[in-house]
């Protein structure tokens, strides 16, 4: 078997220094005088909001005892935490179900979470009957009592509620990166765009109390961490609950201002709640980064319409020369869905125009995939996979171009790097600017992990910079 993962509070860095890895929070200390219960493998699929919850489960089952191990064969509890986000993501979660149908020992009990649990509910039983816990990710706050039943010997527990408005707190989160620390403070999605399973599988919006998200942040800067990011389907629709009715902005503002954090980041904007206050926030505190995600998901008017995405290309637009306008401007990221029921390939061409618009630092693009209850799956005009493929694959091509001509340009300018990994070739580096590019470089330090350093910019790779230290 396999070693549960050591999680000391004591190992923690000193934030003044911030140098080696902070620290993998912790549950230890809660777990302390507690007997352990069994072991647990968690194996995450999907996005970083999934990575996120998978930490805070990790944290509720290590609070009670349990101890983490790297091989599901070593494990007395298996949990999937799903994505349905796309058809191939649901997919994959059934066939590693059917994997481990022959290989589950007696007393093994294995656990499907997060999207796909709430999407298929019970139905999830019926097709994989040796699961036996199926929780979505809006009732992760009552997994105590779920892993209780379990441990009870309750062969079919179930926590699928949809309609809750808490969020999920707990008191230990374990932080599997150990330079950005990620926390949640909006859940679920009151959007509806005609295309996603979000607000089916996650809920409605929940914002948290920014006296509580304020109090997890200066806990994470003591921990050691730097950097934090801030994440929700839709971040910047925060609405603070307290009577301080916090604006994003302001929260930004205010996590910038903790002691030792450097960097404040925050994923996903939703264009329409995206504000010129977010804008003077970014221009007037360094420490939150000049990186925008937001996605357009088309550049046709009437597909966006049709998409329900509540903005035209105009208005997307306007957001983007407000950002660009900036006197600190940030680099602007988008997804990109092609081939949505209806798209001709006119529409498809008005999309690879505002690429050349805008010219994006990034964009993650997908082909439209049918999600169950989703009013687009029930519109006429597919576009034909192979359309789709065609139409992904000149997306690509042209952001491709976009982004090369765009890093060769960069050359000679100098970035402060979070230094986040170590190459295998000798002193070479990488890590993140503060508008998100990656950034690896040539240094002889010996040590350089967790270290803000300046990089002069020698050259690019189609997706990052390539530089030297400058010492
Ligand atoms: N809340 C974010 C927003 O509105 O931009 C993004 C949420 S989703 C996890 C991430 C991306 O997946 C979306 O921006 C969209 O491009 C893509 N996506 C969502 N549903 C999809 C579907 N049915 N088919 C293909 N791509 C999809
Ligand atoms: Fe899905 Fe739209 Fe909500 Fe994003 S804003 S999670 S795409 S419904």
């Amino acid at each position: 078997m396999s070693e549960g993962i050591d999680i000391r509070l004591e190992a923690l860095t000193n934030p003044a220094t911030a140098r080696a890895p902070a620290p993998v929070l912790t549950a230890s200390t809660a777990a302390e005088g507690i007997s352990p219960r069994g072991t647990f493998f968690l194996e995450t699929f999907g996005c970083q909001m999934n990575e996120h919850d998978s930490e805070k489960v990790a944290g509720v089952l290590l609070a009670r005892g349990y101890q983490q191990v790297e091989t599901p064969e070593a494990a007395s509890l298996i949990l999937y935490n799903t994505c349905s986000i796309r058809e191939k993501a649901a997919q994959k979660v059934f066939s590693r179900l059917g994997v481990y149908r022959d290989l589950l020992g007696k007393e093994q009990r294995i656990g499907v979470l997060g999207c796909v649990a709430q999407q298929e509910g019970e139905a999830i039983f019926a097709r994989a009957p040796w699961v036996s816990l199926v929780c979505g990710s809006a009732s992760y706050r009552h997994l105590p009592q779920m892993l209780a039943q379990l441990e009870a010997g309750e062969q079919r527990v179930t926590g699928l509620d949809n309609d809750t408005d808490e969020t999920f707190e707990t008191e230990v989160t374990r932080r599997d990166n150990p330079w950005r620390a990620y926390i949640t403070i909006i859940e679920g999605c009151d959007k509806a765009c005609a295309y996603c399973v979000v607000p089916f599988t996650r809920g409605p919006e929940r914002s948290r109390d920014s006296g509580r998200i304020l109090a997890e942040l200066r806990k994470l800067a003591d921990a050691g961490f730097t950097e934090v990011q801030f994440l929700g389907q839709t971040v910047n629709s925060y609405l603070d609950p307290s009577p301080r009715k916090m604006r994003f902005s302001a929260l930004l503002s205010a996590a910038a201002e903790v002691q030792g954090i450097r960097r404040v980041r925050f994923t996903t904007s939703h264009p329409r709640d995206f504000t010129s206050d977010i804008v003077e926030a970014i221009e007037a505190h360094p420490a939150i980064c000049n990186h925008v995600h937001l996605p357009v998901q088309s550049g046709s008017t009437r597909v966006l319409r049709a998409m329900q995405r509540t903005y035209s290309r105009s208005e997307y637009l306007e957001k983007i020369a407000m950002i660009r306008g900036a006197k600190r401007p940030s680099a602007i990221t988008t997804d990109i869905i092609v081939g949505f029921p209806g798209e001709t390939a006119a529409e498809f061409d008005e999309t690879l125009s505002l690429l050349d618009q805008v010219k994006y630092e990034g964009v993650f693009s997908f082909k439209y995939s049918p999600r169950p209850n989703t009013p687009a799956a029930a519109m006429p005009g597919a576009v034909p996979e192979l359309e789709q493929s065609r139409r992904l694959a000149l997306l690509q091509e042209r952001q491709r171009a976009i982004q090369i001509d765009a890093l060769r340009k960069l050359a000679g300018q100098m970035f402060e790097v979070h230094v986040d990994g170590k190459s295998k070739k000798e002193n070479q580096w990488y890590g993140h600017s503060s508008c998100n590019r990656v950034v690896s470089f040539h240094s002889p330090a010996t040590e350089l992990l967790g270290q803000y350093v300046a990089v002069r910019v020698t050259g690019c790779t189609p997706n990052s910079l390539i530089g030297d230290h400058l010492q």
